[in-house]
């Protein structure tokens, strides 16, 4: 459910015509909707409240300072993976003791200031990783709180590239290493071992592979109790619930939580979720304006303004963004793909599309894109990142303004042998 409707053939955000938006602020830009985050967040944990449960919204879905905001303010946790987005996550008001720290790359000085913060855990991808927190715990003379990320094998069946519980993916430990892991972290003088962790991939529309995970993750737990003592106080299943784009027919946020729930009931653990996409995917779209048309030799292209540097997800995943007309016209039907400006034949946000047709200078919206949208775009073809505006009841604020050219060459310098 979100607040992206239409009246009387205009495209709406709660309240507010989309096409007023692209009148006040131009064209691409992302739009969220604070009505429709607040709803998914309240839902998201609604479908928990029955269990012990800590939901630490996935920043990199979204990093937007107003976004954080109003979910620090409610008291969600955050679910980091690197320490720009510790930053950005501590000055939004998250509080220290509700942020966990997942990645395979953690640096030192990311370290430290986790540290220092007091975080509530690091997710440990790897043995390494371990020694080093438990050296730098002991050099800042604080105690680093830990889970050990375990690898289930798990299929989750999604795209390849955002699958990350299989054998051959670069996340987690496999079982039998965990153990040696948790040995390990007992025996090291400032680490407190508190949880276990592990985060199969994204835009899961199954409820089975979470299930399937957290079976996994319990008889580990159980084994480790028993073969090293160590009590374990926080499951962490991830993030990756899937939503629907196009056809996809994830399951509800009840059946999510049931798979959970009846396998740790009697537990004394709390559950960790990282939910990312589910929260802000469908709170999100993407403005854009048609350039022109053109005849190819075997296409027929809708050149747009917005291109595979704002929104990645087609180029990257083959993903399916469904394209809506901000202003419905009795239109005929037309197949087209739609492409923006860059210099790639990569460069699309729809292939084929079967869509209405479409005149230059109309507006079009690319659904969906709250997730995984802004965060991965890019200066590429020096062209400025695009404006973010939030809308809340009848009222929008841009919440992050376009770029403007002076941004794309600042930090920029000369070597002295070129500056004359
Ligand atoms: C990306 C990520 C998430 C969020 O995934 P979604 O599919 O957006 O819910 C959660 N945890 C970890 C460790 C991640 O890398």
């Amino acid at each position: 459910m979100n607040h992206f409707t239409y009246r009387q053939n205009q495209l709406y955000c709660e309240d507010v015509a989309v096409q007023k938006i692209a009148a006040a602020v131009g064209t691409p830009f992302y739009l969220y909707s604070h009505a429709t985050l607040i709803r998914h967040l309240k839902a998201f944990r609604d479908a928990f409240v029955k269990i012990d449960h800590l939901v630490c919204f996935s920043a990199k879905a979204n990093t937007n300072f107003a976004i954080l905001k109003l979910f620090a303010d409610r008291g969600c946790g955050l679910d980091i993976v690197s320490g720009g987005e510790l930053y950005r996550g501590l000055k939004a008001g998250f509080a220290p003791e509700r942020i966990v720290y997942s990645g395979v790359g953690k640096r030192v000085g990311e370290i430290d200031d986790a540290l220092k913060a007091g975080i509530l855990m690091f997710n440990l991808e790897s043995v390494d990783e371990l020694k080093l927190i438990d050296q730098r715990a002991g050099k800042l003379n604080q105690r680093a709180r830990v889970a050990i990320r375990v690898n289930p094998d798990v299929d989750p069946k999604t795209h390849p590239y955002i699958s990350t519980g299989l054998k051959k993916n670069k996340f987690g430990i496999n079982t039998e290493a965990a153990i040696e892991g948790y040995r390990l972290a007992a025996r090291l003088a400032h680490v407190d071992v508190v949880g276990i962790d592990c985060h199969i991939g994204s835009q899961i529309t199954e409820a089975g592979p979470f299930e399937e995970a957290l079976q996994s993750v319990k008889a580990l737990l159980l084994r480790i109790k028993s073969e090293t003592g160590i009590d374990i106080k926080y499951i962490d299943m991830g993030g990756g619930l899937g939503i629907t784009y196009g056809d996809e027919s994830p399951p509800s946020l009840n059946e999510y939580a049931k798979a959970f729930m009846q396998n740790i009931e009697g537990m004394a653990v709390t559950l960790i979720l990282e939910p990312g996409r589910v929260l802000v995917g469908n709170a999100g779209i993407l403005v854009t304006r048609a350039l022109y048309n053109k005849d190819g030799q075997d296409k027929r292209f809708i050149i747009v303004d917005a291109g595979m540097n704002d929104l990645l997800r087609p180029t990257l995943y083959d993903a399916f963004h469904a394209i809506e007309p901000v202003v419905r016209k009795k239109a005929s039907k037309t197949v087209a793909d739609v492409v923006g400006p860059i210099c790639e034949s990569g460069d699309f946000l729809a292939v084929d599309r079967r869509l209405d047709e479409v005149n230059s200078g109309d507006l079009l919206a690319v659904m969906s894109t709250g997730a995984y949208g802004f965060v991965m775009s890019s200066n590429y073809c020096s062209r400025p990142r695009v404006a973010e505006v939030m809308v809340n009841d009848d009222q929008f604020h841009v919440v992050k303004q376009r770029e403007t050219y002076a941004d794309l060459v600042r930090g920029e310098s000369l070597p002295p042998f070129l500056d004359d």
